[in-house]
């Protein structure tokens, strides 16, 4: 159990503790939520069950952002790391712009640097390695919660909670609806990372590959000769991959597996040289079984293990690599949507409906990881928002929740869940509460 310095340990054994906020959930969205509270004055705790912040930014290895917008509603916490994470070389900004591109182990450093700013640490409390044992209610509003240690045993009161936990823990402990619409599953992907990859020896061979910029592009910095790159391939029968005849005869060759094939996508890490991020290997039917989730677990260490002694085997660049990570956060597209007070559709979305309480302005399109072999679904589409009434809770009064567990259909979900999407969904409730608070 770690304690930030703002607690007051006797104070804690002996008293109930006031916060105007608690949000349950230290990752994407529970950061940006956390500092733009304390930035507001808001008096704060951000309880987290890892031992470090950001979620599937760090813990999940997730990179980069998606480029979303250009318009800069609710990114001011988005802007701050994008800041302070070039001071810790751990940014670069892409050549179509995009700001995003971040190391995500240097991350769980440049977060905490950002949280614990004299100006954000007078006024938020964080607690790691730290989850909530239970949530007390009284009608229509959550009263207090207790925390799983023995240290902290006493009820923790506060005027507002966020659930912030990408799986709807906190409102599912609270007895809130879950929206029950689940016909379709997004496919959920355990990520890696490579080291001691030779970027320069593995682009020239992309560049001969693949011309088409949609799907592998390369990006060499002219002024301090960094080179970063993206490519992919999935098994989708509708479109043409240059990679798949590697992945295909990696196959035939027994060095993969044929669902190995199946969604196939790298990065290069910022400011290494040398790391190389991949978007897989796919889980399939990860369910809300712990049983099947565990084997899934294994078989997906397994998948890296062939995928890595694949890429060592086949792509020029790669034979010194190394594992140098794997998740330590399964990449969980989407879980529990928590029923709230608007229901945001596909159709809000597409049309680009217009809300009086906006809290972000995105044009990230439709994203659907399917395991069949069509393509997966991925429409562009115009600007679009989202009212703070779908990050209501129907159930409670004074719980809000951000991130991947708002009440959206699936279609319309797919398209939020982006990252630099779920932090403003955290900054607009910290705007929000704070102008009703006054
Ligand atoms: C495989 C995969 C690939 C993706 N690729 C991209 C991409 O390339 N670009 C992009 O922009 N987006 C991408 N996304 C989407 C995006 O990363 C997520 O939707 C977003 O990060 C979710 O943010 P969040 O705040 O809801 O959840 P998280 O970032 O997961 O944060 C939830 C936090 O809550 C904590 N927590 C959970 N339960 C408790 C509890 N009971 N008590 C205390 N703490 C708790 C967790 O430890 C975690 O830190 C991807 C997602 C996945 C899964």
């Amino acid at each position: 159990m770690v304690l930030t310095t703002n607690l007051n340990y006797n104070k804690i054994m002996t008293n109930r503790i006031n916060y105007d906020v608690i949000i349950c959930g230290g990752g994407t969205s529970g950061c940006a939520c956390a500092y733009s509270c304390a930035k507001f004055g808001l008096k704060t705790l951000l309880i987290e069950k890892n031992n470090f912040l950001g979620g599937l930014m760090t813990g999940g290895l997730v990179v980069p952002v998606m480029k979303s917008s250009s318009n800069n509603l609710n990114c001011d916490y988005y802007n701050k790391l994008v800041k302070t994470a070039k001071k810790f070389n751990a940014q670069i900004t892409y050549k179509d712009n995009n700001d995003g591109w971040f190391n995500p182990e240097i991350l769980k450093i440049v977060i905490e640097d950002i949280l614990t700013e004299n100006e954000i640490k007078k006024n938020l409390d964080i607690l790691l390695e730290t989850q909530i044992f239970s949530v007390n209610k009284n009608n229509s509003l959550i009263k207090d919660i207790v925390l799983n240690s023995n240290l902290l045993s006493l009820p923790i009161v506060s005027t507002y909670y966020v659930d912030a936990t990408g799986s709807g823990e906190f409102s599912i402990l609270a007895g809130c609806s879950i929206l029950n619409d689940k016909s379709e599953h997004q496919q959920n992907s355990l990520r890696f990372i490579l080291d001691n990859v030779n970027f320069s020896e593995f682009s020239d061979f992309l560049i001969n590959l693949d011309d088409d910029e949609n799907i592998t592009n390369i990006y060499r910095n002219e002024i301090n000769s960094d080179v970063n790159f993206t490519t992919a391939s999935t098994w989708d029968e509708n479109t043409f991959w240059k990679l798949d005849k590697f992945l295909k005869s990696g196959v035939e060759n027994g060095l993969l597996l044929p669902n190995d094939r199946s969604y196939f996508q790298i990065f290069s890490v910022a400011g290494t040289n040398s790391k190389v991020a991949f978007n897989c290997p796919r889980i399939s039917n990860y369910a809300n079984n712990p049983y099947m989730a565990s084997n899934e677990l294994i078989e997906a260490k397994k998948a890296i293990w062939r995928i890595y002694n694949f890429v060592k085997k086949t792509f020029p660049g790669f034979e010194n690599s190394q594992i140098s990570n794997i998740a330590t956060q399964t990449g969980i597209r989407e879980q529990n949507r928590i029923k709230t007070k608007y229901h945001y559709t596909k159709n809000d979305l597409i049309s680009g409906k217009k809300f009086e309480n906006n809290v972000l302005e995105a044009n990230y399109g439709i994203d659907v990881h399917t395991n069949d072999k069509k393509s997966s679904i991925i429409q562009v589409s115009q600007s679009y928002q989202l009212p703070i009434e779908t990050l209501m809770s129907y159930d409670y009064d004074n719980l809000f929740i951000i991130g991947k567990p708002i009440g959206a259909d699936f279609y319309a979900h797919s398209a939020l869940r982006v990252q630099k999407s779920c932090m403003s969904m955290g900054e607009g409730v910290a705007k929000y509460i704070a102008k009703i608070k006054k």
